[in-house]
């Protein structure tokens, strides 16, 4: 008899699948080549530090992640919640006002320091642009084209969308889809206050989701086989044989959950599917580094998260205000050249230039690239849904179906989404043996 359900991963689209299916009472067994969870967004331990594989931001507007932290009993405070704010220093300082949505920026643009009267109108001029567009946009067209067409003035590019746009599509403006940057906004900066908050994990990244997803499963007659490499699929009539599963069950459904250069040999063992992982594996993708720099506690940031203008860092995290140790800083590059090897001298010169001081030499440094981070939002880009040309076999990850980019969110999302198809095809089967 076949047993029901495997999931190839436990990243946050594996575990966000496997939980949605635990909670409907189906028993699931997660396959996970890594002793740790979380993928693309775990802990990494080393050197006697412990720390994340990238620093991460999350946004208000990551509805269904909030859905599964509450059903996995992961408390609301283990985020750290800011209003929008963008930091740069001495260039600008605007903080979204306790408001409901759109005063919180209106007020929060007319309070804000280093903006010219015409930069203070041009974002609201965006989002106006946007509604009349009902956030439709054309398919072909870039972020720098939609700034163009909004005339947003050249230092609100800089100062603002730039790095925006880098931060939440890991894709550059002149490269990426206006109408992901779009979907963003609209959930967001168009939809609430709470939607436009800024939170931050104040635990690591495989503790906030994955490691209490995973306890959940285990109350449900679930499982996660850590340390378990999948390396093929061998369809059987009742479903699929696993080449790395020690029991050699046969599974009737199965749900690849691994990032796209890894769902695409695994597809390609499938010989319907040969199309669809050429398409997956011709994704472009685009790499972030994290330098993590410990200065110690003589160092803090003016914010917890301020913007770096003028790179190569976008962006500096002060971990000490998110649950981090005294004077650590987390600084980000997103987007960057692939070949570049990034130099901590450099992003350290570049942080005294901002803060405007000289810094103390660092305790130890870290800088984590992850060559492969998320695929890129390019415009006229067509993504794999959940359901491949096999039946039963399945697809999630940050790449899959969504209209949001390559985020945690987008993971958990097309997690979820590919539960409820399973869910129904269970319904139709159960259905039909009832008669
Ligand atoms: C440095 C960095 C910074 C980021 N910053 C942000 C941010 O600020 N905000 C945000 O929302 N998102 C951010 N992201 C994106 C986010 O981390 C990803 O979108 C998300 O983690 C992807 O989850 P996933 O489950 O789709 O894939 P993955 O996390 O890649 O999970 C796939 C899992 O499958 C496992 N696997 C692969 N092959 C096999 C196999 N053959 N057998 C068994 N297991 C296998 C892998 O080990 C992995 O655990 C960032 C990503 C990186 C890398």
């Amino acid at each position: 008899m076949a047993s029901e359900i495997a999931i190839i991963g436990a990243g946050y689209a594996g575990m966000a699948c496997a939980v949605e299916l635990a909670h409907q009472c189906v028993a699931v067994t997660v396959f996970e080549r890594s002793h740790t969870l979380g993928g693309r967004a775990r802990v990494v331990h080393k050197d006697g530090h412990t720390f994340d594989n990238g620093q991460h931001l999350l946004l208000g507007a990551y509805t269904e992640l909030a859905r599964l932290l509450r059903l996995t009993g992961v408390s609301p405070r283990l985020l750290e919640r800011l209003p929008l704010t963008l930091h740069v220093p001495r260039q600008l300082h605007l903080r979204a006002a306790p408001l409901p949505a759109p005063l919180h920026l209106a007020v929060g643009l007319l309070r804000a320091h280093g903006l010219g009267w015409r930069e203070r109108i041009a974002p609201l001029a965006l989002l106006r642009y946007l509604k009349r567009a009902r956030f439709r946009l054309p398919a072909a067209m870039s972020v720098a084209e939609l700034l163009s067409a909004a005339r947003q003035p050249a230092r609100l590019r800089n100062l603002v969308w730039e790095p925006l746009c880098v931060a939440a599509l890991n894709t550059p403006m002149h490269e990426a889809s206006a109408q992901i940057f779009a979907n963003v906004l609209r959930d967001s900066l168009a939809a609430s206050a709470a939607a436009s908050e800024l939170l931050i994990p104040r635990i690591d990244l495989s503790e906030l989701f994955p490691v209490p997803a995973a306890r959940y499963l285990a109350t449900r007659d679930g499982e996660v086989r850590t340390g378990n490499p999948i390396t093929a699929l061998v369809p059987e009539s009742e479903g699929f044989r696993l080449t790395g599963d020690p029991h050699e069950r046969i599974w009737r459904q199965v749900v690849i959950a691994t990032a796209p250069h890894h769902a695409a040999p695994l597809l390609a063992t499938i010989d319907v599917c040969a199309d669809l992982a050429a398409q997956i594996a011709a994704l472009p993708t685009e790499p972030i580094t994290t330098v993590y720099l410990a200065f110690g506690p003589a160092v803090t940031l003016p914010a917890p998260m301020i913007g770096l203008a003028n790179g190569p860092a976008q962006w500096a995290f002060d971990r000490a205000r998110c649950g981090g140790p005294a004077g650590l800083i987390a600084a980000v590059l997103s987007a960057h050249a692939p070949g570049d090897s990034i130099d901590p001298s450099v992003i350290i010169a570049q942080l005294e230039h901002e803060l405007d001081r000289i810094l103390p030499k660092p305790e130890w440094v870290q800088v984590i690239t992850e060559k492969r981070a998320t695929v890129a939002s390019r415009p006229n880009q067509t993504r794999p849904g959940n359901a491949t040309p096999r039946r039963n076999l399945w697809l999630a990850g940050d790449y899959v179906g969504s209209d949001y980019p390559a985020t945690l969110e987008a993971a958990v999302r097309a997690g979820v989404k590919c539960a409820r198809g399973i869910l129904e095809t269970l319904e139709t089967r159960a259905g039909v043996e009832r008669g």
